[in-house]
């Protein structure tokens, strides 16, 4: 049994039903149609900018694809039938999954897409009129795949450290609280530009703070863009993941601090082959040719698998599963880890 435990919604909106949600709103962007042609740009043509043509250390490239794909939030319903899709399509290739949203990088995008500014929506009226509509509409296509597919699926909110307004913020928690039972557990995701890239904004810390009461399991992405350091200092909030995580291979004391706290590290293979090339050829370098998964496995940390966002990465859940097998990857340790790590998180066994 694997399950697939680092896997963002919105990296996985298929060009397929990205398509579909184009064509039943009349979305008649450039991306999702062509005004020369008269018609809605098919699942393939739009797949080839929805997907990363190979590595790049270059961040933007990624987000380019996140971008593209974020202009189809044009309504509360549409981001409905898109997470519809999106646990379908998890179910279909896995036998459990975590599936993470940022629900602010969501609220956000919808709000301009209906051609508002999102700072001028004042906190209460942010978190009330769009971010709990958007939570429950994808909390919602999660109990409604979850009747016809009856695999086990959970949803893990994310908490961006661009963390852009700390009242759209603050505001946002409440809501988070109010439904914190439906979810499994907070994340801390994504970058900023150098010199720290992977920073912990203090009235972030504060945020997880006041919500971790009500969600206890933490998982920060750390250790990807930025060194081992990063890893070091989220390990102070004791999570009980982290994301990515594989420069922690740059220092024998923070994997040792790894295996002794039991920390899991969620590790995809194909994302930090196409978005962190040169640290990843250093990290082969310095562990005679092995790849973070094997390594850490022989560090004795805790790794699961993930497949991150399949669409811009082009991949998919059985495809990492391949991936992590050639890499001569133990795969009956890593599937006792996956069930470890749902334990913890949901206090079931599988
Ligand atoms: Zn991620």
């Amino acid at each position: 049994m694997f399950l697939d435990l680092h896997r963002h919604l919105e990296g996985s909106h298929s060009p397929r039903a990205l398509a579909r949600v184009a064509r039943e709103a009349d979305l008649r962007t450039p991306f999702f149609f062509d005004a020369a042609r008269g018609q809605f740009r098919s699942p393939e043509e739009l797949a080839t900018a929805l997907t990363m043509a190979g590595p790049s250390d270059d961040a933007s490239v990624f987000y380019r694809c996140i971008v593209l794909a974020r202009q189809a939030y044009v309504s509360v319903e549409a981001i409905r039938t898109l997470a519809v899709a999106a646990f379908e399509e998890a179910a279909a290739e896995t036998d459990g999954f975590e599936l993470r949203i940022s629900l602010f990088s969501m609220t956000r995008t919808l709000i301009e897409n209906q051609g508002l500014e999102w700072r001028d929506v004042p906190p209460r009226a942010f978190s009330e009129r769009y971010a709990r509509p958007v939570l429950q509409a994808v909390l919602s296509a999660r109990d409604e795949v979850h009747r016809r597919a009856a695999k086990p699926m959970v949803v893990r909110l994310g908490l961006s450290r661009t963390f852009e307004s700390v009242p759209h913020y603050e505001a946002m928690g409440d809501v988070v609280l109010e439904h914190a039972r439906e979810l499994v557990g907070l994340d801390v995701l994504g970058i900023v530009p150098p010199p720290d890239t992977e920073p912990m904004p203090g009235a972030l810390v504060a945020l997880l703070a006041r919500l971790r009461p009500s969600l206890p399991d933490l998982t920060v992405h750390a250790g990807e863009f930025a060194g081992h350091s990063s890893v070091d200092r989220v390990l102070e909030l004791e999570p009980r993941g982290i994301g990515h995580g594989v420069r922690s291979l740059e220092s024998p004391a923070t994997l040792e601090r790894l295996a002794r706290d039991g920390v899991t590290l969620e590790v995809c293979p194909t994302s930090n082959r196409l978005l962190i090339p040169s640290a990843l050829a250093s990290l082969r370098a310095a562990h005679a040719g092995l790849e973070p998964l094997p390594a850490l496995q022989r560090a004795h940390v805790h790794c699961v698998l993930g497949s991150d966002d399949p669409t811009p990465m082009g991949t998919s859940f059985p495809q990492e599963l391949e991936v992590a097998r050639s890499l001569g990857v133990d795969l009956s340790r890593l599937e006792a880890d996956m069930k470890r790590r749902w334990r913890e998180m949901t206090g079931v066994t599988l």
